[in-house]
């Protein structure tokens, strides 16, 4: 199913939210991710699930192998990754129609990064040569999937409500210049919008009245799902804010510094810190269902809390399609 055509049958003031994962690198840790994802699905509900795709396609056999899990052994709505830089056509065409076999209606489209060459020296295989210079941005696979699959595919773009300019980045970003560029991504065929993960609410804030106030008036009710990152552990936490540039303001990192050589009180902050974060975005005014974005890192407890605390877990009796959706094939409709 459409991520788009799901929210539009929800309730104009219902809350929804979509789990990441990403594939693991061996097939003991497909087995483990597996019955975790069983578990989840069932007792968490999410609208629907997205499976990350490693920069040049490193991950593609098993990006594939966990959508396939998630769309057709699990029945959940599944939303592919999917990086175009760096990647041969072939790999791009070979992906979107093993999706379209799998009975994937999602894709998220992404420019992807240059892969670092240990990336490659752990899967054992030579960068793939960037023969193709169709794709530089992302708005390149926005137009080329349209083109080539018109709107079977619902199309989803990112986009980074904080600001950064880090000597280790090639890229300065800032929200203020990438918006003509996500403005023309929007409209060159997106259908919704998911964030960088932040945990600065005012920032955020801020990036989504610019987005809705926009001149061009192309964000006006497309829908716009904030990333969140579940606190895992205080250095998970420092390594991946540092390595997506966002920051973490001083009121949460004094929370958390509190009781950093304590995991478990790390994770216990954590929670509230989220569901302060959850609670901030749900009063925001929105045109129509406010959705959120967890990236889990195939991990189960700290969403699963967050989920529960925020009441963000869909009552099962309203749930309409997750039970057929396990019978039904969906390559066939
Ligand atoms: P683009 O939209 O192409 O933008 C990239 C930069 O180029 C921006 O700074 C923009 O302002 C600039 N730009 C865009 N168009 C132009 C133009 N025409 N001329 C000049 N400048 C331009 N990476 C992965 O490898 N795998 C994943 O699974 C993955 N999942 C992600 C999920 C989310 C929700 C997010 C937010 C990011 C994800 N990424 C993933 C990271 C992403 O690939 C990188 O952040 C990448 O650097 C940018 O991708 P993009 O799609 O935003 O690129």
């Amino acid at each position: 199913e459409r991520i788009t055509d799901k929210i539009k049958a929800l309730p104009e003031d219902a809350n929804f939210f979509s789990l990441e994962f990403f594939p693991p690198k061996t097939q003991m840790g497909f087995a483990n991710l597996q019955s975790r994802l069983e578990r989840m699905s069932q007792a968490l509900r999410p609208l629907f699930v997205t499976v990350t795709w490693g920069a040049g396609g490193s991950t593609a056999a098993k990006s594939l192998e966990l959508a396939e899990i998630c769309q057709r052994q699990l029945g959940l709505t599944t939303c592919l990754h999917l990086t175009c830089t760096n990647m041969s056509r072939s790999l791009i065409d070979d992906a979107l129609e093993e999706a379209k076999v799998l009975g994937i209606r999602n894709i998220l489209a992404l420019r992807g990064d240059a892969p670092r060459s240990e990336e490659y020296r752990e899967e054992g295989q030579p960068p793939e040569e960037d023969s193709n210079k169709d794709f530089t941005w992302a708005i390149d696979l926005v137009r080329y999937i349209r083109k080539q699959y018109g709107d079977y595919f619902c199309i989803g773009v990112a986009a980074y409500p904080e600001g950064h300019s880090d000597e280790s980045h090639p890229e300065v970003q800032d929200p203020k210049i990438d918006l003509p560029y996500l403005v023309e991504k929007t409209a060159a065929g997106a259908d919704f919008i998911m964030t960088q993960l932040f945990f600065d609410v005012e920032a955020y804030d801020e990036f989504e009245k610019m987005l809705r106030s926009h001149e061009s008036g192309v964000f006006k009710t497309i829908p716009i799902i904030p990333g969140l990152l579940p606190i895992q552990s205080y250095n998970i936490l420092r390594r991946v804010t540092k390595l997506s540039h966002a920051k973490i303001p001083p009121d949460i990192l004094s929370r958390l510094d509190q009781v950093k050589t304590d995991d478990e009180k790390v994770k216990q902050v954590g929670i509230k810190v989220l569901g302060d974060i959850v609670e901030h975005i749900k009063k925001r005014p929105n045109p129509g269902p406010r959705g959120f974005h967890f990236y889990t890192l195939n991990l189960e407890k700290a969403v699963s809390h967050i989920l529960e605390d925020c009441k963000l877990i869909p009552d099962p009796n309203v749930d309409s399609d997750s039970e057929s959706a396990i019978e039904t094939t969906p390559a066939i409709n």
